[in-house]
């Protein structure tokens, strides 16, 4: 009786243990160390989107992604998922309303065009914005609407027109132009002639799949975001850059130790896609692109991983969930630590919409359950976006943890034994 009793226990002991031993050799702080020390390093310049920094940190994590022997994406032939941003530098505005001139310090021209010249002749919708709308919301609207337009902001919101500048930003595809004029005239003519500098430049996600064995349509995304911030004025040190070992070269260390993991362990059904993506830190567009070319309803859940070199606000074996209240993503992921210390807890930081922060909300908008994991105290992380975000001030012990918490709670969702609600889509 008790050798019967004993023997399937010792095989049951034995298994966990084998696989406990296993994941340990794959996930450690060795070795998130090693990926880390490479990400963050001086040479990498801080891994600005559009610098030769990005670049080489970028060809490390293909060579992570071959030795683990992942596949390419899609129909890529490289682990690169390259593409174009148009940019646009401003040279000079000059115009006229009803008779008198405008300063170019109050004309501010959203556009894809080299040259834009009109008069209240050549097509363009008439607006104003009076005092009490909220301008950045508005004028958000308006570029999307995708119309000629020109836009008379009332005086009321001056101290504000400049962040309409933040329009300005790189972007996919030819606009219309809009072009927002503060004063406080409705005129009846007016002709403006705005000249800018356009140019187009290359970025690039870096991406790689494990195929699912049984479930390869359907797929896993784990992500980081592999771009920073890049060289900024020095600190009182004399060190100018901002190596982000945190933000975000600790999530992309753990996409590629996933990556690494799920490799050997060659137990996924569904299809796995590890992502390190670009231009985060300026606007979210590495997985803008990327959301464009999946079908969002056949990603079933998205792991995005954003700074947890340092310990969360519970200390050790924590890590928060944001938007956790979305889906049941993250209640899912617990009922796997059962019997393990590790804990995942609701985002403590709702004020400060962390949940539209990364590169998850732009998979969450098309539904997709797709959450960030994180452990960076929002109200007090000191090294934050500073030039001393630097390796020495990650606990790797601790990221390891997570790392391996990750690894082990994502089990039923990689076997396709788990699926997590679909959050609400957005409307846009
Ligand atoms: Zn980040």
């Amino acid at each position: 009786m008790i050798k019967r009793l004993l023997l399937p226990a010792f095989f049951v002991l034995n298994i966990f243990s084998v696989s406990a031993q296993h994941i340990d050799k794959l996930i450690n702080a060795t070795e998130a160390e090693r990926i880390e020390k490479v990400l963050a390093s001086d040479e990498m310049l801080g891994r600005k989107t559009f610098t030769p920094g990005i670049d080489k940190a970028a060809t490390f994590i293909e060579s992570e992604f071959k030795k683990s022997g992942l596949q390419f994406f899609g129909n890529l032939k490289t682990y690169r998922q390259s593409f174009e941003m148009i940019k646009t530098k401003f040279i000079s505005a000059a115009g006229m309303i009803d008779g008198s001139a405008v300063a170019a310090d109050n004309i501010i021209a959203v556009t894809t065009d080299a040259s834009v010249k009109f008069d209240e002749n050549s097509g363009y919708t008439k607006m104003t914005l009076d005092t009490g709308v909220n301008l950045m919301a508005e004028a958000a609207k308006l570029i999307a609407n995708n119309k000629k337009t020109i836009v008379f902001v009332n005086q009321g919101h001056a101290k504000n027109f400049g962040r309409l500048k933040r329009f300005k930003r790189e972007s996919f595809e030819t606009k219309q132009p809009v072009i927002f004029i503060l004063s406080d005239a409705n005129p009846s003519s007016f002709n403006f002639d705005i000249t800018h500098q356009v140019s187009t430049s290359a970025l690039s996600n870096v991406v790689g799949i494990l195929p699912g064995k049984t479930k390869k349509e359907e797929m896993v995304i784990f992500s980081g975001h592999y771009d920073h911030l890049g060289i900024g004025k020095a600190n009182a040190a004399g060190d100018s850059i901002y190596n982000g070992a945190n933000d975000d070269a600790a999530g992309t260390t753990a996409v590629i130790m996933l990556a690494d993991y799920f490799s050997k362990m060659k137990n996924n059904e569904r299809t796995l896609v590890f992502i390190a993506f670009t231009a985060e830190e300026i606007g979210g567009f590495g997985s803008q692109y990327f959301s464009q070319q999946i079908n969002a309803d056949k990603a079933v859940a998205m792991f995005n991983i954003e700074m947890i070199g340092t310990e969360s606000q519970w200390g050790k074996n924590s890590a928060y969930i944001t938007g956790y209240e979305k889906s049941d993503f993250g209640k899912i992921l617990q009922a796997n630590l059962v019997g393990s210390q590790f804990k995942f807890e609701p985002d403590p930081y709702p004020k400060q919409n962390l949940f539209y922060r990364s590169d998850n909300a732009t998979l969450a908008a098309l539904g997709v359950p797709a959450h960030t994991i994180s452990t960076s105290k929002m109200d007090t992380e000191k090294m934050y976006h500073t030039q001393e975000d630097e390796i020495e001030t990650l606990d790797m012990i601790n990221m390891a943890e997570i790392i391996k918490a990750i690894a082990i709670s994502s089990k039923g969702i990689v076997s396709g034994k788990e699926t997590p609600v679909r959050v609400e889509k957005l409307n846009r």
